[in-house]
């Protein structure tokens, strides 16, 4: 598709736009069907640190946000954690970009949470050089998401001041080169994000050949500078409709990339996951997280599951996954892109 048809879809409208939104979905529900079949991957995530050293203008971890208690997870608690998620098959270990955790300590998480559980694992732990990515990836790592956000340079520059787009770039290619299976993607909804630079989002996110792509809401946190950014009953409603839009378009562009329902949009519709994966999303991402940390890993508010433990959230996410009449996966969910 051009950027002009992306542009088209997302707006609903034009002859090449497949709309109305129904056929969207449809034709992105038949792309999934068509490229990654009915299996459902699901990952689970812990969330084991909130510290972050940036200070990204949405984000309810920036260092500037002194009202959020922080908390760091000893490295005996996040293998403890992985071990006790029975089969999971691919563990997401999450945190701000927190310097405390050494090469070393990543390390020996890893080598014990293989070695325990077999689970694939995936890294989401910001910007690194080269050479720790590395060294990551040999010690077992299989996977790293680094979510660009936005594929405009300005519009990067005023929400992450000091973070860098070059950079960001960077590390994606480092990454790649490095032999990890790689996921990107980006916010919908950002304030002083048109629908030109999500198209140019969903453009980038085909040329990077991405194995993973996150697509999230953006939703204000109080304790932010963008506070007052899009709150409200018809905002959510809005940003609902453009986020499946995003994903179904990322879908039939991408081919076989995989995709999450995420938790965001379950926080902004409380059948938002479900619509996501029928509208291109083939993963959902269950919190193994322990209960005591959920609330205080505040990227933003009122994300849904926070008084659960993971039984409750794996049982959830399987009766969700039958109700939609797609099978759960039993394999670890590797990357689709060499098949
Ligand atoms: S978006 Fe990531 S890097 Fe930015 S403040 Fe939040 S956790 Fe830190």
């Amino acid at each position: 598709m051009t950027k002009r048809e992306i542009i088209e879809c997302l707006r609903g409208r034009g002859k090449a736009c497949l709309a109305p939104t129904d056929d969207l979905f449809a034709a992105a529900d038949a792309a999934r069907k068509k490229y990654c079949g009915d299996e459902v991957h699901i990952r689970g995530v812990i969330e084991f640190s909130n510290y972050c050293r940036r200070d990204c203008l949405y984000c309810g971890l920036r260092r500037s946000n002194a009202k959020l208690k922080r908390y760091r997870m000893s490295p005996d608690e996040i293998v403890r954690v992985a071990a006790g998620a029975g089969s999971v098959p691919t563990v997401v270990l999450q945190s701000g970009e927190d310097e405390h955790y050494t090469i070393r300590d990543l390390d020996r998480i890893i080598t014990r949470i293989k070695k325990q559980t077999g689970a694939a694992i995936t890294l989401s732990i910001g910007e690194r050089p080269a050479l720790e990515y590395k060294a990551l990836r040999q010690a077992g790592a299989d996977r790293y998401l680094l979510k660009f956000e936005t594929s405009d340079k300005e519009l990067f520059k005023r929400l992450k001041p000091d973070s860098s787009y070059e950079e960001r770039m960077r590390c994606l290619e480092d990454l790649r080169k490095t032999g990890y299976q790689v996921g990107s993607g980006t916010m919908v909804g950002l304030p002083g994000q048109s629908d030109g630079i999500l198209a140019g989002d969903i453009l980038l996110m085909k040329k990077l050949d991405l194995d993973m792509i996150g697509i999230g809401p953006f939703i204000p946190h109080p304790d932010t500078p963008l506070k007052n950014m899009g709150v409200g009953v018809r905002h959510a409603v809005h940003l609902r409709d453009k986020g499946l839009r995003v994903i179904a378009l990322a879908r039939i562009v991408t081919r076989n990339a995989h995709i999450p329902a995420t938790t965001a949009l379950g926080t902004i519709d409380p059948n938002g996951r479900q619509k996501g994966l029928r509208c291109g999303a083939n993963v959902i991402m269950p919190n193994l997280t322990p209960q005591k940390y959920r609330k205080l890993y505040a990227i933003y508010p009122d994300k849904i599951c926070i008084n659960e433990n993971f039984s409750d959230c794996r049982g959830c996410v399987e009766r969700l996954i039958r109700s939609l009449g797609r099978t759960i996966a039993t394999g670890r969910g590797n990357s689709l892109k060499s098949l």
